[in-house]
């Protein structure tokens, strides 16, 4: 039992955890029991709108530690030869939301905030190189066709395949997804990738292409199809506890950060588009570069300051360190810091977990929630000794040139761009006949889970374009399967869809 008296939220002690103040034992409740009214009102705001995508996760923080030498890569101070800093990370699932199960097959978030000597530093990665489109314009449509549907607010395997074979750019992700690593073993024996190309800039303003590769040091490890759906109603948080559990007894997982680095002009001639999302850039053409060590060592104290109401954010990129013409990057440069002004309020980078830890002296004021005093001089420019942009060192953005029409039209083509190349070489030499098998019945299992005809055929033609041969034995283990299905359970799981189709 603890010594502490209970307070109200003004540190105000009260007389009771148990008894509302009544008139009499039998009585009603007289309205100025105002600790009852604070724990109720307190109580009935306390969940936040959850992240749209990526709403399941957790996190712990640690730090990254530079260990090799690429300052003439970058100027980054967080990339400098023997610099530790403190990092917040969070993983997730996409599509589920808060409560769901961890073991879903998904791609997982790799969300890292580096708390840098220049500001904040955000890289919002996946556990997956590439994605499943590359223009944001497809991104609302994409995470729609994978959450619920409208009418039973049911998840539904019918718009996801509708979705993917309508859109040949997502080939490499769902081949992946579909594979082993689309159920991680937890979140300690996975990779995590920047997926999207960032600018390095080094002190002499040259500048190159950058992509980066997480290595997990506890190795990768998968769950098969039924493990996981056995662990997805044993313990629905499987992966949330295991990071916790084993940071706290000091089993503190950590990732070997490589890069790959494309000098600046090499992009254009480049065999596949640098910037294209749906690629990766195979490491014969650019290998990796060590960079240095990410190590998890502390479990958040409170999950909801430290770790839901985190806020990463790809446009915060420090000096050094630039976008690309990446559009989905372009695209989730605005979507993030949007999605966080509404999910948590205006100020959300005054909020412990999202503060800078360099010192920040913004002209940004007021709104809801602010808790940091504003001093004047309130504006810019000022003869007050207000703060002032320091031109000659940070005057130069790291950017490119652009010219052109305005147009929407796909990015330009390189000469290998197809959507299908990348798979088909994931499926034919980067998986052995075990995976190539495990794949196939992923994908039969998946599409057996009440897709619907014409998309069915349009699943047969999309892995047919990915490699014949597992075309061929994904639509024969689908067909088999179908004759062998009970008409009749098929209609109780898909009571919507069979009137939806009655009516066409
Ligand atoms: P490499 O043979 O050099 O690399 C293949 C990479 O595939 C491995 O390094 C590993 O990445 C990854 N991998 C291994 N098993 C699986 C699996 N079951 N599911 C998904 N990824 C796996 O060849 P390339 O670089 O030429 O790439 C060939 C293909 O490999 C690509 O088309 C792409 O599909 C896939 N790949 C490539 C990556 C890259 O950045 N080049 C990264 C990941 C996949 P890791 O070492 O990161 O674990």
């Amino acid at each position: 039992m603890s010594d502490l008296p209970t307070t109200n939220d003004a540190g105000i002690p009260v007389e009771s955890d148990e008894h509302s103040l009544t008139i009499g034992a039998g009585g009603p409740i007289v309205l100025q029991d105002h600790y009852l009214i604070e724990q109720m009102a307190q109580f009935n705001r306390e969940r936040i709108p959850e992240r749209q995508p990526h709403a399941k996760g957790s996190g712990a923080f640690g730090r990254f530690e530079v260990t090799a030498d690429v300052s003439s890569f970058t100027r980054a101070a967080v990339f400098q030869p023997g610099v530790t800093t403190d990092v917040l990370a969070r993983f997730s699932t996409v599509a589920g939301e808060r409560g769901s199960p961890d073991t879903w097959r998904d791609p997982r978030g790799f969300a890292l905030k580096f708390y840098t000597s220049e500001g904040v530093y955000d890289m919002v990665g996946n556990n997956t190189p590439v994605f499943f489109i590359k223009d944001p314009m497809k991104f609302q449509h994409f995470i729609r066709s994978q959450k619920r549907r409208a009418d039973n607010n049911l998840r539904d395997h019918d718009m996801q395949w509708d979705f993917w074979t309508l859109s040949p750019e997502s080939a490499h992700q769902v081949t992946w997804l579909m594979g082993d690593r689309g159920i991680p073993r937890t979140w300690r024996h996975m990779n995590g990738y920047s997926s999207h190309t960032y600018m390095w800039v080094n002190a002499a303003g040259e500048r190159f292409w950058v992509k980066y590769h997480f290595k997990t040091d506890q190795g990768v490890e998968f769950f098969t199809q039924d493990e996981a759906d056995q662990l997805a109603s044993a313990d629905t948080d499987y992966h949330t506890r295991d990071l916790f559990e084993s940071i706290a007894k000091g089993d503190n997982p950590s990732w070997t950060l490589f890069v790959q680095l494309m000098p600046f002009d090499e992009a254009a001639g480049y065999r596949f588009n640098p910037f294209d999302l749906t690629k990766v850039w195979p490491h014969g053409d650019y290998p990796l570069t060590e960079v240095g060590k990410l190590t998890l060592d502390r479990n958040p104290t409170d999950h909801h300051t430290e770790i839901e109401q985190a806020a990463f954010e790809p446009n915060n990129l420090v000096p050094g360190i630039g976008a690309s013409p990446d559009r989905m990057l372009l695209g989730r440069m605005f979507a993030y810091a949007d999605a966080h002004r509404h999910r948590i309020g205006a100020n959300y980078k005054q909020i412990p977990v999202n503060a800078s830890k360099s010192p920040v002296h913004s002209y940004s004021k007021d709104g809801a929630m602010r808790v940091t005093n504003v001093s004047d001089p309130v504006y810019a420019p000022n003869s007050k000794g207000g703060p002032r942009a320091d031109v000659e060192q940070y005057g130069t953005p790291a950017g490119w040139a652009a010219e052109g029409d305005m147009v929407r039209a796909a990015y330009v083509s390189h000469a290998e761009d197809d959507d299908w190349g990348q798979a088909r070489t994931m499926v034919r030499k980067v998986l052995d006949d075990d995976a190539r098998a495990r794949l196939t019945e992923n994908i039969v299992g998946h599409l057996l889970n009440g897709v619907s005809e014409p998309v069915l055929v349009r699943a047969f033609e999309y892995w047919r374009n990915v490699d014949e041969d597992l075309g061929k034995q994904v639509e024969a283990g689908v067909r088999a399967k179908q004759d062998e299905k009970d008409p009749k359970a098929e209609k109780q799981a898909n009571p919507a869809r069979e009137s939806m189709q009655r009516k066409a």
